[in-house]
């Protein structure tokens, strides 16, 4: 049995539906849906969801609503037509999206979460409309009757453990396809939250996992995962095969394709994940697989580059001497609520790398005087201009020199390094360059490893 995940480019209007259901047709083993919400059609519309947050932010202001449900509902009523849908079919779509403002949210993150979800919730339901109208058995699955259960916060929930007991018990048969919503679930006490943006990726890893699914299709609207960012070099190589770490490497750098998260139930249940565009689904896509049997074909998989970072340089003489140095470091950050995202180190200085994006400058200010008062360094610097470039590749195990190509080539194109990190992982290195270098340096280690005919 396979698990295939629609994103919301692939059901963004009637024509990707159909394709979608030609996908679904072409496989008798593709009985588990995973929907989106309808994406973008073009590069000027808007996603379904942002219109639901409109939705819910107009709500919240008490502020008209009716423009904002009829964009809403017009989505729904497009694919409908598409597919020659009854009105009938239709109507519990409209009366659940006007229905919306009264149901019963414990504050306003929760109501927006509520909002938010019926995104997948309602195409979900339309997609196992069309199917039956279409004469494919399909039976629609809420995550209410699956069991999907959520913890945390509501609009960035995590999947609770009881959930795959739930999925377990499910009914489930190879006589009609089973479409489930991306994106949420419910908390203990029955309110609707959803996974962070993206996250219906999420949903079919974990019934993926739950389900037992043999493989994991996440159908999206490119041919592979590339090697690295087609908007930084071009025409960049597909990658075919990768491991699930590095995956996870590279997504925490910006490759986002498949929302990082999502690999964690593949991983725990070691569900092949295939990454395949809806365009072209008789393409091989890109399969991440467990690391275990992996043969690398090449030293380098991926080079990918964030540019949302920002770091805290600390030297003090005889630091490592120092025991609780870092300790206190840490109590500080502790107290501000702050996570760090990497910590490089010598002996008498500190690098501590931050995602800027996490922080405000208020809070900086605050923990930066009291590192300064309380653990009294020689000196103290905020860089506040930092991107990361992550090399990652299982090629690299056991093979030396491959920092000295990285150094060199950067090198040779006259860009500094800020920090290097070859530090836990074995499959990657970490440099840190000045944000208008990241670019450039992406392309000079792509030409060294990817332009090579040696690799
Ligand atoms: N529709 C949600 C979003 O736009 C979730 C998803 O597409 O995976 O973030």
């Amino acid at each position: 049995m396979k698990v295939v995940k629609f994103g919301g480019s692939s059901l963004a209007d009637g024509e990707a539906f159909a394709k979608a259901i030609n996908i679904i047709k072409a496989d008798p083993e593709r009985w588990v849906v995973v929907t989106s919400a309808p994406g973008k059609r073009n590069s000027a519309d808007r996603k379904v969801t942002d219109l639901l947050i409109q939705y819910a932010n107009e709500v919240i202001a008490d502020k008209p609503v009716d423009q904002t449900v009829a964009a809403i509902f017009h989505r729904y009523q497009q694919i409908g037509a598409f597919f020659n849908l009854p009105a009938s079919g239709l109507a519990p779509i409209k009366e659940a999206l006007i229905n919306l403002p009264h149901g019963n949210y414990p504050d306003s993150n929760y109501l927006m979460a509520a909002f938010k979800a019926h995104g997948e919730r309602l195409n979900a339901q339309l997609m196992a409309k069309i199917l039956n109208h279409l004469g494919l058995p399909a039976r629609y699955v809420d995550p209410s009757t699956a069991g999907i259960v959520v913890s945390g916060t509501p609009n960035n929930a995590t999947i609770s453990p009881i959930t795959y007991k739930n999925l377990s018990h499910l009914n489930v048969s190879d006589d009609e396809r089973l479409i489930f919503p991306g994106f949420f679930g419910f908390t203990p006490t029955g309110h609707i939250a959803t996974f962070s943006r993206g996250g219906s990726d999420i949903t079919g890893a974990m019934l993926a996992k739950g389900l037992g699914a043999r493989i994991y299709e996440n159908f999206t609207d490119v041919d592979a995962i590339y090697s690295t960012n087609p908007h930084v070099v071009d025409h960049p190589r597909a990658i075919h095969r990768m491991t699930y770490r590095e995956m996870r490497e590279l997504s925490y750098a910006g490759f986002s394709v498949f929302h990082d998260e999502a690999l964690i139930p593949a991983i725990e249940g070691q569900i092949p994940v295939n990454v395949k565009n809806t365009n072209n689904p008789t393409a091989p896509g890109t399969m991440i697989v467990p690391e275990n049997g992996f043969a690398a074909t090449h030293v380098v998989t991926g080079v990918a580059s964030a540019k949302h970072f920002s770091a805290l340089y600390l030297h003090k003489y005889l630091m490592n001497k120092q025991s609780g140095f870092t300790f206190s470091i840490l109590q500080i950050l502790a107290k501000y609520g702050v996570s760090y995202e990497h910590m490089p180190s010598g002996i008498d200085d500190i690098t501590i790398i931050f995602d800027r994006d996490k922080l405000t400058d208020a809070v900086i200010d605050q923990f930066c005087n009291e590192i300064q008062y309380e653990i009294d360094p020689d000196r103290l610097e905020w860089i506040d201009d930092y991107a990361i470039i992550m090399v990652v590749g299982e090629g690299m195990v056991h093979r030396v020199g491959t920092m000295e190509r990285i150094a060199n080539a950067v090198a040779n194109d006259g860009l500094s390094l800020t920090m290097v990190n070859q530090g836990a992982s074995q499959i990657s290195i970490m440099i840190g360059t000045r944000r208008a270098d990241a670019d450039q340096a992406v392309q000079s280690i792509y030409r060294e490893f990817f332009d090579k005919e040696d690799d």
